[in-house]
């Protein structure tokens, strides 16, 4: 039996694997390649890389250091979980792989606007469609901006991306569903509300262009503010508590509610970003040490 298997290749599920890997530990990580990661053209706010740093180049780094280290990393995706005496199995296709506890950084997917997917690709990758106001408001000061959502969610995005710059608009998917206090909120502001739906999305000069039923707008860039789909299914099917949204209940040693089974990252209900994921990554990677060592020294 293995000593932890981590399911997740992104910054969390990494950076558990190069601390669990320099404890001397058996492990074993599994990555369907879909980390939100590989989506950032360039971060600038990730400290350490005062020119920025693409998600791809920061990913393939992480790996190249995990397997020095002797990390063992199986592009795979893990299909099912469940407890077995003295830790867990993971379902691969046919094959279960056996270890005495399990690390989840399976992290988030961010939901769509509805546009064909190679121009929301082009768009991500010129800086036209973002997904992050905490990572990336700063590349917007002053730029004329959209944020495409409603309610709670869309009013607090619109009102974060404020402190950027003055020209925000938020745009309904449908018709916008505010309460009162909200709508006084984003009068105060100065927050545009424009009704949708929205159609005919086009890129055009650096700027994305749709069309909205009272006519065409531009800007040079719009937030999706849509939610998110918690990948926790793995972890909630072994028997881990998780809350309303899907995000894995923690304690602050990363473990979830169900013994040897911990989670890091977008997964687990917190901020998400990368520092913070590489920070419950060490936590819960340390954790797993000590918890396994009270178990059986880990003596050489
Ligand atoms: C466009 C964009 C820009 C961003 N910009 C920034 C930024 O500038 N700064 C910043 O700090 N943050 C930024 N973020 C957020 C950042 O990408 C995330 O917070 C970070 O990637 C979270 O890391 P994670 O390891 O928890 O999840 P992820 O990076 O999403 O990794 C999850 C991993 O789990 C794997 N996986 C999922 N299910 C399975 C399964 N069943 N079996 C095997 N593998 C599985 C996936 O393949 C993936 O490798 C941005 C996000 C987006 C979308």
């Amino acid at each position: 039996m293995d000593d932890c298997i981590i399911i997740g290749g992104g910054p969390a599920g990494l950076t558990a694997a190069i601390y669990l890997s320099r404890y001397h530990l058996k492990i074993r990580l599994f990555d369907c390649g879909s980390s939100r990661a590989a989506l950032i053209p360039c971060t600038h706010n990730h400290a350490g890389y005062p020119e920025g740093i693409s998600g791809l180049d920061l990913l393939a780094a992480m790996r190249a250091q995990a397997e020095k280290y002797g990390t063992v990393r199986e592009a795979a995706k893990v299909m099912g979980l469940r407890a077995i005496e003295g830790g867990f199995a993971a379902r691969i296709g046919e094959r279960e792989v056996r270890a005495r506890s399990v690390l989840l950084a399976t992290g988030v997917v961010n939901h769509r606007p509805p546009m064909p997917d190679a121009l929301h690709d082009i768009a991500l990758a010129k800086g036209q469609i973002r997904y992050c106001p905490v990572c990336d408001g700063y590349e917007v000061t002053d730029r004329r901006v959209a944020v495409y959502g409603t309610g709670e969610h869309g009013a607090r995005e619109a009102l974060f991306v404020r402190s950027f710059t003055q020209d925000v608009t938020l745009i309904a998917p449908d018709r916008h569903d505010l309460p009162p206090e909200q709508i006084e909120q984003l009068e105060d502001a100065g927050v545009a509300r424009v009704e949708g739906p929205a159609a005919d999305w086009a890129l055009e000069d650096d700027q994305i262009l749709l069309t909205v039923p009272s006519g065409q707008l531009r800007f040079d860039s719009l937030y999706p503010a849509l939610g998110s789909h918690i990948r926790s299914e793995l972890a909630v099917e072994a028997g881990a508590r998780a809350d309303d949204s899907g995000c894995l209940e923690v304690d602050d040693h990363q473990r979830t509610s169900l013994p040897g089974l911990f989670a890091a990252g977008d997964v687990a209900k917190g901020l998400d970003q990368i520092s913070h994921a590489m920070g419950e990554a060490g936590v819960a990677a340390t954790t797993i040490r000590n918890m396994l060592n009270a178990e059986t020294p880990l003596w050489r």
